[in-house]
């Protein structure tokens, strides 16, 4: 039986690696509900193509008239948002929004007892504790997308947690790999934009850059697997061939790899545990070459330490963390900032607000609107608390 899909943030680079997974199966899936930020014009090629149930627009009106598929409810705003989470005929929900605004739509979907194939790790490094709790309550499923992600759940598939000694999270280093410090002063935009291995939403390639992203992933991996801080690295793999690995209790170290592609994971959040055919370039050991590891250098890469310590801290510090990181992305896009400032933003932000419980909704969303300002503040005058 075809199964619905509601993919938020199907404009974007994991929408679009979603669409193409669709594409390759019309008889087990089909798009219930697709979303947009702020392209009216996108979604409506994609309406037509799709005939979703739902089509939502979250921060712009749709203009009268302007999408005519039919068959096609065409909504507006957060709510909308929350809507085509929560649709009725979705037996999956695909979180690809980028950034904090993807954390309502997690727990809306888990609450009500979606399989959520998440894309948007930001919901899980917000508020891990109140996303595994909403999971547990609604009865809803979390499958991970994010490429080291999905490998940990592969290597562990029929594994028992309590055999894993050490979750390895493979980085490809990102353009700056060999970069140094007085170079990465100088970057722009535009060489944080060309990433070496991975073709990615603009967020995700600077978080990859300056190795925030990895950080992030260090979080997600904590509150997905319920593994310990202390048993989960981080290594430098240029060719992101693999994609990360297990250590068992015995010694033993299982490794998921292929040729980089979000298609597969995406792929296996909507099939998972199963496996289904796929077309796509095939792995050629001889042509990867050579597989190399480097430690991650956290004196040229210092967004790296800033996101593990405050996911160990743990509260609200890794909320704050988040929010100034997509605060500072965006003052570095837009040339306000340079790209060593992106974690000098994101320290002054966690010294100035990184503290308290994340007890309930309210106290992150508080948490991350503060730290917005804080590190608001600092872009423009760069100024004490
Ligand atoms: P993207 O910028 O390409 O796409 C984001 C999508 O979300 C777009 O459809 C956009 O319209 C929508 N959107 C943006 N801001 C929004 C908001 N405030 N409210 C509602 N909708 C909004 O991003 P992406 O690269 O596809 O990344 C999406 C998520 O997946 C991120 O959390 C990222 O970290 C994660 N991820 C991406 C990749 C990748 O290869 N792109 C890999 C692993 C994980
Ligand atoms: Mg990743």
């Amino acid at each position: 039986m075809s199964r619905g899909v509601a993919i938020l943030g199907a404009t974007g680079s994991i929408g679009r690696s979603a669409l193409a997974v669709l594409e390759q199966h019309p008889d087990r899936f089909h798009a219930v509900a697709l979303t947009a930020h702020h392209s009216a014009e996108a979604l409506c090629a994609l309406a037509e193509r799709w005939k979703p149930k739902l089509a939502v627009v979250s921060d712009a009106p749709v203009p009268p008239g302007a999408c005519t598929s039919p068959g096609t409810v065409w909504r507006s705003g957060r709510e909308a948002l929350l809507e085509a989470a929560t649709h009725p005929d979705a037996g999956v929900v695909l979180n690809a929004l980028v950034g904090a605004a993807g954390l309502e739509p997690t727990l809306a979907a888990l609450r009500a007892g979606k399989r959520v194939a998440l894309a948007n790790k930001e919901s899980l490094v917000c508020a891990g504790p109140l996303v595994m709790q909403a999971a547990r309550e609604g009865g809803g499923e979390l499958v991970p997308v994010d490429s080291e992600h999905s490998a940990i759940l592969q290597c562990l598939a029929g594994g028992d947690a309590s055999e894993v000694s050490r979750l390895i999270l493979t980085a490809s280093g990102g353009p700056f790999r060999t970069w140094s410090a007085e170079a990465l002063a100088h970057v722009t935009p535009a060489d944080a934009l060309r990433h070496p291995t991975w073709s990615m939403g603009a967020k995700i390639t600077i978080d990859s850059a300056t190795l925030a992203n990895k950080a992030l992933e260090v979080v997600e991996a904590h509150f997905l697997f319920g593994v310990p801080y202390a048993r989960i690295e981080a290594v430098v793999h240029p060719q992101s061939i693999i994609h990360s690995m297990v250590e068992t209790v015995d010694g033993s170290v299982l490794a998921q790899m292929g040729f980089p592609t979000m298609e597969i994971p995406v792929l296996y959040a909507l099939s998972y545990p199963r496996r289904l055919p796929y077309a796509v370039r095939r792995f050629d050991p001889v042509a990867a070459g050579a597989l190399t590891f480097e430690p991650v250098d956290g004196a040229r890469f210092p967004a790296f330490g800033l996101g593990v310590s405050a996911g160990r801290a743990g509260g609200l510090a890794p909320a704050v963390f988040n929010a100034a990181n997509e605060v500072a992305v965006a003052a570095f896009l837009a040339g306000e900032l340079p790209f060593p400032g992106i974690a000098e933003a994101i320290d002054h932000a966690l010294q100035c607000c990184g503290g308290g419980e994340a007890s309930a909704l309210d106290a992150v969303l508080d948490a991350d609107a503060r730290a917005r300002r804080a590190t608001e503040t600092f872009v423009r005058s760069q100024v004490p608390c």
